[in-house]
């Protein structure tokens, strides 16, 4: 059986991979190999990111692996927090802090515009493969919703009138930016 990491501990991301991969590839997390470094996310972009997290178990421990980054970039606010999305209130990712402050800065800017992006990164066999995803939609308000997490309830994405919190993982699992990123690695990875 091939054997590839996901260079996460997010069981939600893992069960989700697991899913729709072929059973001939095991998907190991970095729990399973051993790996509790808090790699440094440096980079200045999601690709870069995401490539750092998937060379680092390449590089120390010789597996094939694939790392994900996701940012929400907001059009008035020149694309923050783009890479600084999980810490953008603060060093404890607090997702409520976030969007507090997410909401404060868009106090009185009519462009709404935003986008979830997910950039993945492969490393297989010391060759590098970039996949991404998006998902456009508005910035709210006030927040909406209960499901989900991170900024779900400030989130509304095109088309559907109602926020990532209010439309529940089923409908969001269908059209996120993680989601489109995800079938991206998935098709590749199956031929
Ligand atoms: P990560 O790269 O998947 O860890 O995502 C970085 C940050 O983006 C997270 O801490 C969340 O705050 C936010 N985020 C990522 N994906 C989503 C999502 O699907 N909905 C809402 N927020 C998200």
């Amino acid at each position: 059986m091939n054997k590839i990491v996901f260079a996460t501990n997010n069981e939600h991301k893992l069960r989700e991979i697991r899913a729709i991969l072929h059973d001939e590839t095991e998907v190991l997390s970095l729990a399973d190999i051993g790996c509790h470094a808090d790699i440094p996310e440096t980079a200045d972009t999601l690709e870069g990111n995401a490539l750092i997290k998937a060379h680092y178990v390449y590089d120390n421990y010789g597996f094939d692996c694939f790392a994900d980054d996701t940012g929400l970039e907001v059009e008035a606010l020149g694309g923050a927090p783009g890479v600084h999305t999980a810490r953008y209130a603060g060093d404890d990712q607090d997702s409520q802090a976030n969007m507090r402050k997410l909401l404060h800065e868009m106090k009185g800017i009519s462009n709404r515009n935003a986008r979830f992006r997910t950039a993945i990164a492969l490393i297989q066999g010391g060759e590098e493969h970039l996949f991404s995803g998006e998902v456009r939609g508005t910035i709210t308000t006030r927040a909406l919703g209960r499901k989900g997490f991170g900024y779900d309830p400030v989130f509304i994405p095109e088309d559907t009138g109602k926020t990532f919190a209010q439309l529940g993982e089923d409908i969001k699992n269908q059209i996120s930016h993680r989601a489109r990123a995800v079938a991206k690695l998935i098709e590749y990875l199956n031929n």
